[in-house]
Protein backbone atom coordinates (compact mmCIF):
# COMPACT_ATOMS: atom_id res chain seq x y z
CA UNK A 1 0.00 0.00 0.00
CA UNK A 2 3.30 2.06 -0.41
CA UNK A 3 2.99 3.35 -3.98
CA UNK A 4 1.31 0.68 -4.85
CA UNK A 5 4.33 -1.51 -4.59
CA UNK A 6 4.17 -5.26 -4.34
CA UNK A 7 8.02 -6.54 -3.50
CA UNK A 8 8.47 -9.98 -4.23
CA UNK A 9 11.03 -12.26 -2.31
CA UNK A 10 10.82 -9.54 0.08
CA UNK A 11 11.89 -9.02 3.70
CA UNK A 12 11.09 -6.34 6.59
CA UNK A 13 13.23 -5.41 8.56
CA UNK A 14 11.46 -4.48 12.28
CA UNK A 15 12.67 -2.83 15.32
CA UNK A 16 10.44 -2.93 18.03
CA UNK A 17 7.63 -1.45 17.16
CA UNK A 18 9.01 0.43 13.86
CA UNK A 19 9.59 -0.66 10.23
CA UNK A 20 12.90 -0.02 9.70
CA UNK A 21 13.36 -1.06 6.17
CA UNK A 22 12.05 -2.98 3.48
CA UNK A 23 13.47 -4.49 0.78
CA UNK A 24 14.85 -7.83 -1.26
CA UNK A 25 14.90 -10.70 1.25
CA UNK A 26 18.31 -11.56 0.30
CA UNK A 27 19.70 -8.21 0.98
CA UNK A 28 18.43 -7.91 4.07
CA UNK A 29 19.17 -11.18 5.59
CA UNK A 30 22.56 -10.20 5.28
CA UNK A 31 21.79 -7.19 6.74
CA UNK A 32 20.15 -8.30 9.92
CA UNK A 33 21.73 -11.13 10.97
CA UNK A 34 22.54 -11.96 14.55
CA UNK A 35 20.47 -10.42 17.33
CA UNK A 36 17.23 -10.59 15.30
CA UNK A 37 14.64 -12.99 15.48
CA UNK A 38 13.40 -14.47 12.16
CA UNK A 39 9.64 -15.30 10.93
CA UNK A 40 9.71 -17.14 8.01
CA UNK A 41 7.12 -16.36 5.19
CA UNK A 42 8.16 -18.00 2.50
CA UNK A 43 4.85 -18.77 0.61
CA UNK A 44 3.00 -16.44 2.18
CA UNK A 45 1.99 -12.66 1.93
CA UNK A 46 2.49 -10.30 4.23
CA UNK A 47 0.00 -7.82 4.46
CA UNK A 48 -0.32 -4.30 6.07
CA UNK A 49 -2.70 -4.93 9.32
CA UNK A 50 -7.15 -4.06 7.63
CA UNK A 51 -8.34 -1.65 9.22
CA UNK A 52 -11.94 -1.35 10.20
CA UNK A 53 -13.38 2.19 10.95
CA UNK A 54 -16.95 1.37 11.90
CA UNK A 55 -17.84 -0.98 14.83
CA UNK A 56 -19.27 -1.28 18.07
CA UNK A 57 -17.20 -3.75 19.55
CA UNK A 58 -19.18 -4.35 22.95
CA UNK A 59 -22.06 -5.51 20.77
CA UNK A 60 -20.75 -8.93 19.97
CA UNK A 61 -22.55 -10.25 23.36
CA UNK A 62 -25.81 -9.50 20.79
CA UNK A 63 -24.71 -11.18 17.86
CA UNK A 64 -27.33 -13.22 16.79
CA UNK A 65 -30.29 -11.88 18.84
CA UNK A 66 -32.11 -9.81 17.15
CA UNK A 67 -31.89 -10.00 13.25
CA UNK A 68 -34.14 -9.24 10.21
CA UNK A 69 -36.21 -5.93 11.57
CA UNK A 70 -36.47 -2.58 10.66
CA UNK A 71 -33.75 -0.43 12.18
CA UNK A 72 -35.83 1.33 14.15
CA UNK A 73 -37.89 -1.49 15.79
CA UNK A 74 -34.73 -3.37 15.81
CA UNK A 75 -33.06 -0.49 18.16
CA UNK A 76 -35.98 0.74 20.47
CA UNK A 77 -38.01 -2.67 20.92
CA UNK A 78 -34.73 -4.98 20.77
CA UNK A 79 -31.41 -3.54 21.25
CA UNK A 80 -31.72 -0.56 23.25
CA UNK A 81 -33.34 -2.27 26.36
CA UNK A 82 -31.38 -4.93 26.75
CA UNK A 83 -27.92 -2.66 26.34
CA UNK A 84 -29.52 -0.75 29.27
CA UNK A 85 -28.86 -4.09 31.22
CA UNK A 86 -25.13 -3.65 30.26
CA UNK A 87 -22.77 -3.65 32.71
CA UNK A 88 -19.09 -2.38 32.97
CA UNK A 89 -17.93 -5.85 32.75
CA UNK A 90 -20.32 -6.92 30.08
CA UNK A 91 -18.91 -4.23 27.46
CA UNK A 92 -15.32 -4.87 28.54
CA UNK A 93 -16.38 -8.55 27.74
CA UNK A 94 -17.86 -8.24 24.41
CA UNK A 95 -15.34 -6.13 23.37
CA UNK A 96 -12.69 -8.79 24.42
CA UNK A 97 -14.33 -11.20 21.99
CA UNK A 98 -14.84 -8.32 18.85
CA UNK A 99 -10.81 -7.92 19.61
CA UNK A 100 -10.24 -11.61 19.22
CA UNK A 101 -12.19 -11.94 16.43
CA UNK A 102 -10.72 -9.16 14.36
CA UNK A 103 -6.48 -10.04 14.99
CA UNK A 104 -8.17 -13.50 13.79
CA UNK A 105 -9.15 -12.14 10.50
CA UNK A 106 -6.41 -9.98 10.03
CA UNK A 107 -7.46 -6.97 11.41
CA UNK A 108 -5.26 -4.46 13.11
CA UNK A 109 -6.74 -1.17 14.14
CA UNK A 110 -10.33 -1.09 15.24
CA UNK A 111 -12.78 2.24 15.30
CA UNK A 112 -15.48 1.66 17.48
CA UNK A 113 -18.11 3.60 19.12
CA UNK A 114 -19.68 2.58 22.37
CA UNK A 115 -20.24 4.03 25.97
CA UNK A 116 -17.50 4.16 28.01
CA UNK A 117 -17.87 3.13 31.67
CA UNK A 118 -14.55 3.74 33.93
CA UNK A 119 -14.65 0.65 35.68
CA UNK A 120 -13.63 -1.75 32.33
CA UNK A 121 -14.33 -0.82 29.11
CA UNK A 122 -13.49 -1.43 25.22
CA UNK A 123 -10.11 0.70 25.48
CA UNK A 124 -8.93 -1.72 28.70
CA UNK A 125 -10.26 -4.89 26.12
CA UNK A 126 -8.04 -3.15 23.27
CA UNK A 127 -5.13 -2.89 25.11
CA UNK A 128 -5.47 -6.53 26.75
CA UNK A 129 -6.08 -7.83 23.61
CA UNK A 130 -3.21 -6.43 21.85
CA UNK A 131 -5.45 -4.44 19.37
CA UNK A 132 -5.06 -0.50 18.15
CA UNK A 133 -8.49 0.76 18.05
CA UNK A 134 -10.07 4.11 18.32
CA UNK A 135 -12.54 3.88 21.01
CA UNK A 136 -15.22 6.38 21.38
CA UNK A 137 -17.85 7.43 24.09
CA UNK A 138 -21.62 7.82 22.15
CA UNK A 139 -22.82 10.83 22.59
CA UNK A 140 -26.68 11.47 22.98
CA UNK A 141 -29.13 14.88 23.64
CA UNK A 142 -30.61 13.08 26.50
CA UNK A 143 -27.89 12.27 28.89
CA UNK A 144 -25.56 15.49 27.70
CA UNK A 145 -24.05 16.02 31.51
CA UNK A 146 -23.01 12.08 31.57
CA UNK A 147 -21.76 12.49 27.90
CA UNK A 148 -19.22 15.24 29.22
CA UNK A 149 -17.82 13.15 31.68
CA UNK A 150 -17.10 10.38 30.25
CA UNK A 151 -15.48 12.01 27.34
CA UNK A 152 -13.32 13.59 29.88
CA UNK A 153 -12.42 10.68 31.64
CA UNK A 154 -12.27 8.90 28.58
CA UNK A 155 -9.25 11.08 27.11
CA UNK A 156 -7.61 11.30 30.11
CA UNK A 157 -7.42 7.79 31.04
CA UNK A 158 -6.75 6.63 27.50
CA UNK A 159 -5.84 8.74 24.64
CA UNK A 160 -2.70 7.33 23.06
CA UNK A 161 -2.22 5.41 25.79
CA UNK A 162 -1.58 1.39 25.95
CA UNK A 163 2.11 1.69 24.41
CA UNK A 164 0.05 4.07 22.12
CA UNK A 165 -2.16 1.61 21.00
CA UNK A 166 -5.44 3.65 22.00
CA UNK A 167 -6.82 7.21 20.41
CA UNK A 168 -10.23 8.05 21.35
CA UNK A 169 -12.72 9.88 19.81
CA UNK A 170 -15.62 11.65 20.35
CA UNK A 171 -18.67 10.46 19.01
CA UNK A 172 -22.08 12.00 18.94
CA UNK A 173 -24.53 9.17 17.93
CA UNK A 174 -26.53 10.89 14.51
CA UNK A 175 -28.25 14.06 13.88
CA UNK A 176 -31.13 12.53 14.52
CA UNK A 177 -30.36 11.60 18.33
CA UNK A 178 -27.89 14.55 18.56
CA UNK A 179 -29.56 18.29 18.85
CA UNK A 180 -27.93 21.03 17.13
CA UNK A 181 -26.68 23.04 19.84
CA UNK A 182 -25.29 19.91 21.44
CA UNK A 183 -23.77 18.67 18.10
CA UNK A 184 -22.03 22.17 17.82
CA UNK A 185 -21.11 21.91 21.88
CA UNK A 186 -19.41 18.35 20.70
CA UNK A 187 -16.76 19.95 18.03
CA UNK A 188 -15.62 22.18 20.55
CA UNK A 189 -15.66 19.19 23.11
CA UNK A 190 -13.38 17.34 20.98
CA UNK A 191 -11.63 20.94 20.21
CA UNK A 192 -10.88 21.33 23.54
CA UNK A 193 -9.77 17.83 24.50
CA UNK A 194 -7.32 17.76 21.79
CA UNK A 195 -5.61 20.88 23.00
CA UNK A 196 -5.22 18.95 26.26
CA UNK A 197 -4.53 15.53 25.38
CA UNK A 198 -3.86 15.48 21.64
CA UNK A 199 -0.88 16.84 19.32
CA UNK A 200 -0.64 17.02 16.02
CA UNK A 201 1.20 13.18 15.95
CA UNK A 202 -2.34 12.19 17.84
CA UNK A 203 -5.17 14.16 17.00
CA UNK A 204 -8.91 13.36 18.84
CA UNK A 205 -11.32 13.00 16.00
CA UNK A 206 -14.88 12.62 15.63
CA UNK A 207 -17.16 9.58 14.75
CA UNK A 208 -20.86 9.39 13.67
CA UNK A 209 -23.46 7.87 11.87
CA UNK A 210 -24.79 10.25 9.23
CA UNK A 211 -27.66 9.58 6.22
CA UNK A 212 -27.81 6.06 6.98
CA UNK A 213 -31.64 5.62 6.00
CA UNK A 214 -33.18 7.63 3.52
CA UNK A 215 -35.73 9.02 6.33
CA UNK A 216 -32.77 10.85 8.37
CA UNK A 217 -34.75 14.42 7.11
CA UNK A 218 -37.74 12.64 8.51
CA UNK A 219 -36.36 11.41 11.73
CA UNK A 220 -34.90 14.78 12.32
CA UNK A 221 -37.71 16.51 11.81
CA UNK A 222 -39.94 14.43 14.43
CA UNK A 223 -36.75 14.62 17.11
CA UNK A 224 -36.36 18.55 16.97
CA UNK A 225 -38.76 19.90 14.44
CA UNK A 226 -36.38 21.22 12.52
CA UNK A 227 -37.13 20.95 8.16
CA UNK A 228 -34.15 20.50 6.19
CA UNK A 229 -33.83 22.66 3.12
CA UNK A 230 -31.62 19.95 1.33
CA UNK A 231 -29.96 17.00 2.93
CA UNK A 232 -28.62 15.64 6.05
CA UNK A 233 -24.86 17.01 5.20
CA UNK A 234 -25.90 19.96 4.32
CA UNK A 235 -27.95 20.66 7.73
CA UNK A 236 -24.60 19.26 9.23
CA UNK A 237 -22.04 21.56 7.39
CA UNK A 238 -24.93 24.44 8.37
CA UNK A 239 -23.73 23.83 12.01
CA UNK A 240 -20.24 24.03 10.97
CA UNK A 241 -18.81 20.83 12.50
CA UNK A 242 -17.58 19.10 9.45
CA UNK A 243 -13.48 19.35 8.86
CA UNK A 244 -11.33 16.56 8.03
CA UNK A 245 -11.18 14.67 11.29
CA UNK A 246 -14.63 13.62 11.12
CA UNK A 247 -15.35 10.14 9.80
CA UNK A 248 -18.80 9.84 9.29
CA UNK A 249 -20.30 6.15 8.82
CA UNK A 250 -22.85 4.52 6.12
CA UNK A 251 -23.35 8.15 3.83
CA UNK A 252 -25.97 6.10 2.04
CA UNK A 253 -29.16 8.47 1.45
CA UNK A 254 -26.71 11.96 0.12
CA UNK A 255 -27.37 14.65 -2.10
CA UNK A 256 -25.26 15.42 -4.91
CA UNK A 257 -24.85 18.94 -2.79
CA UNK A 258 -23.89 16.60 0.32
CA UNK A 259 -21.08 15.12 -1.87
CA UNK A 260 -19.56 18.28 -3.12
CA UNK A 261 -19.85 19.65 0.59
CA UNK A 262 -17.52 16.67 2.13
CA UNK A 263 -15.14 16.94 -0.73
CA UNK A 264 -15.13 20.76 0.08
CA UNK A 265 -14.53 19.64 3.86
CA UNK A 266 -12.82 16.85 3.39
CA UNK A 267 -15.30 14.62 5.58
CA UNK A 268 -13.97 10.99 5.77
CA UNK A 269 -16.51 7.95 4.82
CA UNK A 270 -17.08 4.33 6.39
CA UNK A 271 -18.54 2.35 4.21
CA UNK A 272 -20.64 -0.52 5.30
CA UNK A 273 -21.68 -2.58 2.65
CA UNK A 274 -22.97 -5.76 4.55
CA UNK A 275 -24.62 -3.94 7.33
CA UNK A 276 -26.44 -1.36 4.72
CA UNK A 277 -27.25 -4.32 2.74
CA UNK A 278 -28.62 -6.30 6.28
CA UNK A 279 -30.41 -3.86 7.51
CA UNK A 280 -31.68 -2.89 4.01
CA UNK A 281 -30.94 0.82 4.19
CA UNK A 282 -29.92 1.43 0.93
CA UNK A 283 -26.33 1.64 -1.35
CA UNK A 284 -23.87 4.21 -0.36
CA UNK A 285 -22.64 5.94 -3.54
CA UNK A 286 -19.05 5.11 -3.12
CA UNK A 287 -17.87 5.27 -6.82
CA UNK A 288 -19.37 9.29 -6.91
CA UNK A 289 -17.73 9.92 -3.53
CA UNK A 290 -14.36 8.28 -4.90
CA UNK A 291 -14.50 10.14 -8.27
CA UNK A 292 -14.59 13.65 -6.16
CA UNK A 293 -11.95 12.04 -4.04
CA UNK A 294 -13.05 11.70 -1.01
CA UNK A 295 -11.54 9.20 1.65
CA UNK A 296 -13.70 6.32 1.58
CA UNK A 297 -12.59 3.30 3.90
CA UNK A 298 -14.15 0.32 5.03
CA UNK A 299 -16.29 -1.15 8.17
CA UNK A 300 -18.23 -4.30 9.19
CA UNK A 301 -20.53 -2.05 11.66
CA UNK A 302 -21.56 -3.68 14.85
CA UNK A 303 -21.03 -7.53 15.49
CA UNK A 304 -25.04 -7.34 15.22
CA UNK A 305 -25.73 -5.36 12.13
CA UNK A 306 -23.34 -7.50 10.28
CA UNK A 307 -23.03 -10.73 11.74
CA UNK A 308 -19.09 -10.67 12.23
CA UNK A 309 -15.81 -8.57 12.50
CA UNK A 310 -14.63 -10.40 8.87
CA UNK A 311 -13.03 -7.76 6.87
CA UNK A 312 -12.46 -9.51 4.02
CA UNK A 313 -15.81 -10.07 3.45
CA UNK A 314 -16.55 -6.32 3.40
CA UNK A 315 -14.17 -5.97 0.74
CA UNK A 316 -15.27 -8.47 -1.48
CA UNK A 317 -18.79 -7.66 -0.45
CA UNK A 318 -17.98 -3.52 -1.42
CA UNK A 319 -16.36 -4.93 -4.93
CA UNK A 320 -18.89 -6.75 -5.75
CA UNK A 321 -21.79 -4.63 -4.48
CA UNK A 322 -20.91 -1.56 -6.54
CA UNK A 323 -20.03 -3.40 -9.98
CA UNK A 324 -23.50 -4.88 -9.98
CA UNK A 325 -25.51 -1.64 -8.94
CA UNK A 326 -23.72 0.02 -11.80
CA UNK A 327 -23.42 -2.56 -14.25
CA UNK A 328 -19.80 -2.00 -14.68
CA UNK A 329 -17.27 -4.57 -13.63
CA UNK A 330 -14.42 -1.85 -13.68
CA UNK A 331 -15.31 0.40 -10.96
CA UNK A 332 -13.41 -0.36 -7.15
CA UNK A 333 -10.98 -3.12 -9.01
CA UNK A 334 -9.14 -5.30 -6.01
CA UNK A 335 -6.54 -2.90 -5.83
CA UNK A 336 -8.43 -0.08 -4.59
CA UNK A 337 -10.48 -1.93 -2.36
CA UNK A 338 -7.35 -2.99 -0.61
CA UNK A 339 -6.26 0.34 -0.36
CA UNK A 340 -9.92 1.53 0.90
CA UNK A 341 -9.44 -0.93 3.71
CA UNK A 342 -5.72 0.17 4.54
CA UNK A 343 -4.35 3.29 3.74
CA UNK A 344 -7.44 5.39 3.34
CA UNK A 345 -8.85 3.41 6.88
CA UNK A 346 -5.54 5.08 8.36
CA UNK A 347 -6.13 8.46 6.53
CA UNK A 348 -10.00 8.48 7.58
CA UNK A 349 -8.82 8.03 11.02
CA UNK A 350 -6.10 10.81 10.88
CA UNK A 351 -3.35 7.56 11.79
CA UNK A 352 -1.87 7.40 8.36
CA UNK A 353 1.59 8.82 9.90
CA UNK A 354 2.03 5.77 11.76
CA UNK A 355 -0.26 2.91 10.13
CA UNK A 356 -1.89 2.06 6.70
CA UNK A 357 1.14 0.91 4.94
CA UNK A 358 4.43 -1.53 4.90
CA UNK A 359 6.51 1.29 4.91
CA UNK A 360 10.10 2.42 7.20
CA UNK A 361 8.66 4.85 9.90
CA UNK A 362 5.72 3.35 10.45
CA UNK A 363 4.43 0.98 12.99
CA UNK A 364 4.60 -2.59 12.62
CA UNK A 365 1.00 -3.78 11.90
CA UNK A 366 1.34 -7.23 9.36
CA UNK A 367 -0.35 -9.94 8.53
CA UNK A 368 0.85 -12.93 7.26
CA UNK A 369 -1.08 -14.88 5.30
CA UNK A 370 -0.78 -18.98 3.57
CA UNK A 371 -1.26 -18.46 -0.32
CA UNK A 372 -0.64 -22.72 -0.50
CA UNK A 373 -4.27 -23.70 0.07
CA UNK A 374 -6.69 -24.54 -3.06
CA UNK A 375 -8.45 -21.58 -2.99
CA UNK A 376 -6.12 -19.50 -2.94
CA UNK A 377 -4.19 -21.85 -6.14
CA UNK A 378 -2.42 -20.45 -8.25
CA UNK A 379 -1.23 -17.15 -7.81
CA UNK A 380 -1.45 -14.36 -10.38
CA UNK A 381 -2.12 -11.13 -8.26
CA UNK A 382 -1.69 -11.16 -5.14
CA UNK A 383 -3.86 -8.33 -4.63
CA UNK A 384 -7.13 -10.24 -6.71
CA UNK A 385 -6.57 -12.86 -3.77
CA UNK A 386 -6.55 -10.78 -0.86
CA UNK A 387 -9.90 -8.99 -2.18
CA UNK A 388 -11.82 -12.01 -3.91
CA UNK A 389 -10.55 -15.46 -2.31
CA UNK A 390 -8.89 -15.19 1.12
CA UNK A 391 -11.13 -15.73 3.98
CA UNK A 392 -10.43 -14.42 7.24
CA UNK A 393 -9.31 -18.06 8.25
CA UNK A 394 -6.33 -18.34 5.99
CA UNK A 395 -4.72 -15.18 8.24
CA UNK A 396 -1.86 -17.08 10.27
CA UNK A 397 0.19 -14.50 11.49
CA UNK A 398 -0.78 -11.44 12.93
CA UNK A 399 1.64 -8.43 14.24
CA UNK A 400 0.25 -5.35 16.07
CA UNK A 401 2.57 -2.38 17.45
CA UNK A 402 5.66 -5.02 16.35
CA UNK A 403 4.47 -7.46 19.06
CA UNK A 404 2.89 -10.75 17.59
CA UNK A 405 -0.58 -10.95 18.68
CA UNK A 406 -1.10 -14.43 17.18
CA UNK A 407 1.48 -16.91 15.83
CA UNK A 408 0.26 -19.69 13.90
CA UNK A 409 -3.28 -19.17 14.22
CA UNK A 410 -2.59 -19.05 18.43
CA UNK A 411 -3.62 -15.92 20.26
CA UNK A 412 -0.74 -14.49 22.27
CA UNK A 413 -2.40 -12.30 24.51
CA UNK A 414 -5.83 -13.67 25.59
CA UNK A 415 -6.96 -17.46 26.62
CA UNK A 416 -9.74 -17.61 23.69
CA UNK A 417 -11.65 -20.38 25.55
CA UNK A 418 -12.07 -18.38 28.92
CA UNK A 419 -13.36 -15.26 26.79
CA UNK A 420 -15.57 -17.60 25.23
CA UNK A 421 -17.13 -18.75 28.76
CA UNK A 422 -17.17 -15.04 29.70
CA UNK A 423 -19.57 -14.00 26.79
CA UNK A 424 -22.09 -17.32 27.62
CA UNK A 425 -21.97 -16.07 30.85
CA UNK A 426 -22.45 -12.29 30.08
CA UNK A 427 -25.81 -13.32 27.68
CA UNK A 428 -27.37 -15.62 30.21
CA UNK A 429 -27.20 -12.68 32.57
CA UNK A 430 -28.93 -10.25 30.50
CA UNK A 431 -31.39 -12.59 29.17
CA UNK A 432 -32.18 -13.34 32.80
CA UNK A 433 -32.18 -9.11 33.25
CA UNK A 434 -35.09 -9.20 30.67
CA UNK A 435 -37.28 -12.04 32.32
CA UNK A 436 -36.17 -13.81 29.12
CA UNK A 437 -35.76 -17.80 30.10
CA UNK A 438 -32.46 -19.18 29.98
CA UNK A 439 -31.96 -22.64 28.70
ZN1 LIG B 1 -22.94 1.94 13.59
Amino acid sequence: MHKGKIIRQGAIAIEDKTIIETGKTHELKSKYGRGYEKIDAKGKVVAPGLINTHQHAAMSLLRGYADDLQLQEWLEKWIWPIEKHMTAHDIYTGALLTAIESIMGGTTTVNTMYHYTPEENEAKAFADAGLRGVIGHVCFSWRKKEDKKALENLAKNWHNKGDGLIHISVDPHAPYTVDPEYMKELKEKREELDQKYGSEKTPIIWHTHIAETTDEQEKIRKAFNIKLKGGVMEYLDSLGVLDERVIAAHCVALTDKDITIMKKRKVNVSHNPISNLKLASGISPVPKMLKKGITVSLGTDSPCSNNTADMFEVMKTAAILHKGINKNPTIMPAEKVLEMATIEGAKALSWENEIGSIEVGKKADLSIISLKKPHLCPVYNEASHLVYAVKASDVETVMINGRLVMENRKLTTLNIKKVMDMVEKAKNNLLSKLNINVK
